[in-house]
């Protein structure tokens, strides 16, 4: 487990480089550690050395893990969701980065309603316009908040991207640079229910990269926990 570790403080000193390069602090940039394929055990660690926020992508694999892993971290929810699994999915996460459509918007509101809750949710954009990937068109989601933003039960914190994978990761910074901008004209919106205030783009291959173009959080799985298997 020591290589655990050893990753996050290698991670820790990368983001700080990337943030002083953006004119911010490490402390500005938050780090979701993506727990799919790997162990309690091992992500007990990355807990254990500090790391608060923790990504997963299957509702099924969450449930299991939260009862497992100890200490005072929040859970988000980062892969795509299924309408039928939203009743657990508002239980269990303290976050949905992955709402990419008013129909999923409508029964988060739903489920969340009926727990007396207000879900906190960013919007994912499709940048790349990947059809193997999910996402809200970059154009329509300025209207797809607008919609969402009337619902009660839902709070929209910002909006979460997957850059195309491009072998050097200097390519993908006019899309990180895109999803800035589109970040700040729907901050600019001030939009009822709406707090734009997270930009959740940057994996282990491009986190630096989405750092300076403004993420303030990002998600890294095998640069914590080593390649998956
Ligand atoms: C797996 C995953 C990550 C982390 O990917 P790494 O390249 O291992 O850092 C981040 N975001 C999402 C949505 C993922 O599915």
């Amino acid at each position: 487990m020591e290589f655990v570790r050893k990753n996050i403080e290698t991670l820790r000193l990368r983001v700080k480089e990337a943030a002083e390069k953006s004119g911010r602090r490490e402390e500005d940039i938050k780090i979701v550690a993506v727990t799919k394929t790997v162990m309690p055990e091992t992500i007990q660690v990355a807990v254990d050395c500090g790391l608060k926020i923790l990504g997963e992508n299957r509702v099924q694999e969450a449930q299991r893990k939260i009862e497992l892993v100890k200490g005072d971290v929040s859970w988000h929810m980062i892969g795509h969701l299924q309408k039928n699994k939203v009743k657990y999915a508002v239980r269990l996460f303290s976050m949905i980065q992955s709402v990419d459509s008013y129909e999923l918007a409508v029964e988060i509101d739903k489920r969340a309603g009926k727990l007396g809750k207000v879900m906190d949710v960013l919007v994912q954009v499709n940048i790349g316009k990947e059809e193997t990937k999910f996402g809200a068109e970059y154009e329509e989601t300025p209207e797809l908040i607008k919609k969402i933003s009337e619902l009660e039960n839902i709070r929209v914190k910002g909006l979460m991207a997957i850059a195309p994978f491009k072998e050097d990761p200097e390519d993908v910074r006019p899309f990180f640079r895109k999803m800035r901008e589109l970040f700040l004209e729907l901050k600019n919106l001030r939009l009822k229910n709406v707090e734009m205030e997270i930009l959740s783009m940057g994996m282990t291959h491009d986190f630096h990269v989405a750092i300076e173009e403004g993420a303030n959080m990002i998600r890294i799985g095998s640069g914590i926990f080593g390649p998956r298997i």
